[in-house]
């Protein structure tokens, strides 16, 4: 399958998981690594009518030369994440758990004691996860420098407040994955709270 066909694919299924609404959200895989490349859904489509020519090539700041082609907005952060994890592809939606999640818990959202840990690749008892919160802004530096001030390399997962997730993983089954994971995971979290501001 070629990166276009999987990523579309993907955003098919985050579609109708209600996490890709409008033309919310983007998805990428990395197709070389020296020096960087990703494949990037397209700007402003419809990610659930996505075709396999709906990708663009970006480098590790979102740039792409392709001359019909416009690369997400959020490609740079995309490309960052790469190149900073050494991920093989970064997931982006915006479902509503994690940053309702972040509105409660502005400096980290601390997960412990939860089964599903074990599909986000820590432990389900006795390991505390704080997933990062950074601020939301339209430039894809000041959110990329956020992001690497707060990153450990084992939590692999970014909370933009305000905004929406981005989750990776060695492919696009693994991002999903954990993706899937978090968001019961945040979404256990806020429905469980017992400060009710
Ligand atoms: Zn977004």
């Amino acid at each position: 399958m070629t990166p276009g066909a999987a990523l579309a694919a993907e955003c098919a299924r985050y579609t109708a998981m209600g996490w890709m609404r409008g033309t919310s959200g983007n998805l990428s895989v990395v197709v070389d690594r020296d020096p960087l490349r990703l494949a990037v859904t397209v700007s402003g489509r419809d990610k659930g009518e996505l075709t396999a020519d709906d990708v663009v090539l970006v480098d590790a700041e979102g740039r792409t030369d392709d001359p019909v082609r416009v690369p997400s907005a959020e490609a740079g952060l995309h490309g960052r994440i790469a190149a900073v994890t050494g991920a093989g592809a970064v997931v982006h939606v915006h479902a509503l758990a994690p940053v309702v999640a972040a509105e409660h818990w502005p400096d980290g959202v601390e997960l412990r004691d939860l089964e599903m840990l074990k599909g986000f690749g820590r432990r389900a008892h006795d390991d505390t996860v704080l997933i990062p919160v950074v601020l939301n802004d339209q430039d894809m530096t000041v959110l990329g420098d956020a992001f690497e001030a707060g990153y450990r390399a084992d939590v692999p997962a970014l909370i933009v407040a305000r905004h929406g997730v981005y989750v990776w993983g060695a492919d696009l089954h693994q991002a999903r994955h954990r993706l899937e994971c978090l968001e019961w995971l945040l979404r256990f979290k806020v429905e469980t709270r017992r400060d009710p501001r």
